[in-house]
């Protein structure tokens, strides 16, 4: 946890708290589940599908018990997150039909961005969900060695992959985003995708590169996209992102520039809105019914924060180098 501030915005970012103790913080080999009994808890995913033990108008749970999880059938892999509440958690991933089909009553399968909307989880659990997701996500697809081609085997409870032929061994990745509020004055730079639900703006963002800092990466993408100048850059907040593992590292940026030239392989339309504008669209109030993402996405929270004036006065970062 950092010692940011809670507001009832971070409260409501989707994935970002989370009660496990991490394997990586315990000492000692990963436990066996066949070993652990009836104690230990196991999520099951099934691509982006999770199943929840949920009772009607409850908040449900994705640790289901050794005899709750078996009833799914087979895992295609198993691996060890670590614990919560000390007892030992595991992660496994079943077939699409077997989540639809799960054969218990008071369950349900539940699309993982679902149940960020819904809140169908304590907040606390969906940060785990997202681990198990992400980590199985990246076992799916890194079976093989990418140094040599040959299989390679689970290792650090299934934080790590080996290769048996030339050594090397793998981690699971994460991929850095940076997503910015752009600002000039009272007003901040909006941009829409093509795949974006109509009527939404939300806060540029952008996959930042080998070599480059999260500084670098807001001013070039804010270039790259509207054409606007960036110059000094702050850290505000983050968000993991498990589709399928990407980490949003929430940035405010001075703007230096005012004139818009998009890119129309990137963005649909991107415009300057002002402070009152954008409290409207978070309202659901804006007259032509434009909107900002929801409260669960990082980018609501730095629209929010800037409208309610948490993210005020100078950027307390590093001058921009490229100036
Ligand atoms: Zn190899």
């Amino acid at each position: 946890m950092t010692g940011a501030p809670t507001t009832p915005g971070r409260d409501a970012l989707a994935y970002a708290a989370s009660c496990l103790v991490r394997h990586s913080a315990e000492f000692g080999p990963a436990p066996d589940l066949g070993q652990a009994g009836p104690d230990a808890r196991l999520v099951l995913m099934a691509g982006e599908t999770v199943i929840l033990r949920a009772a009607p108008a409850e908040t449900g749970t994705a640790l289901l018990t050794p005899d709750e999880a078996g009833r799914a059938g087979e895992r295609a892999i198993e691996i060890y997150l670590g614990r919560v509440e000390g007892r030992p958690v595991f992660a496994g991933a079943v077939p699409e039909e077997a989540a639809l089909l799960f054969p218990a009553p008071g369950h349900r399968a539940l699309d993982l961005r679902a149940l960020a909307a819904e809140g169908a989880v304590a907040r606390e659990e969906q940060g785990l969900i997202a681990t198990a997701k992400s980590v199985l996500a990246w076992h799916a697809r890194h079976r093989f060695c990418a140094n040599c081609g040959s299989p390679t085997t689970v290792a650090a409870g299934g934080f790590r992959r080996e290769c048996g032929t030339c050594g090397l061994h793998h981690f699971p990745r994460t991929d850095p985003v940076a997503i910015m509020l752009v600002r000039r004055g009272e007003a901040c730079l909006l941009g829409r995708g093509p795949h974006f639900r109509p009527g939404m703006y939300s806060c540029l963002a952008g996959f930042i590169e080998p070599g480059e800092t999260v500084e670098a990466a807001v001013r070039r993408e804010t270039r790259e996209e509207t054409g606007v100048a960036v110059g000094a850059v702050g850290y505000h907040a983050s968000q993991p992102w498990p589709f399928p593992a990407s980490l949003m590292i929430g940035c405010v940026a001075e703007a230096l520039s005012e004139a818009i030239r998009t890119d129309p392989d990137e963005l649909d339309d991107a415009r300057w809105f002002t402070r009152a504008e954008v409290a409207h669209m978070i309202a659901g109030t804006h007259p032509e019914g434009l909107s900002v993402p929801p409260a669960t996405a990082i980018a609501h929270l730095l629209l929010r924060d800037w409208v309610e004036g948490v993210i005020e006065g100078a950027i307390g970062a590093a001058p921009d180098p490229d100036a």
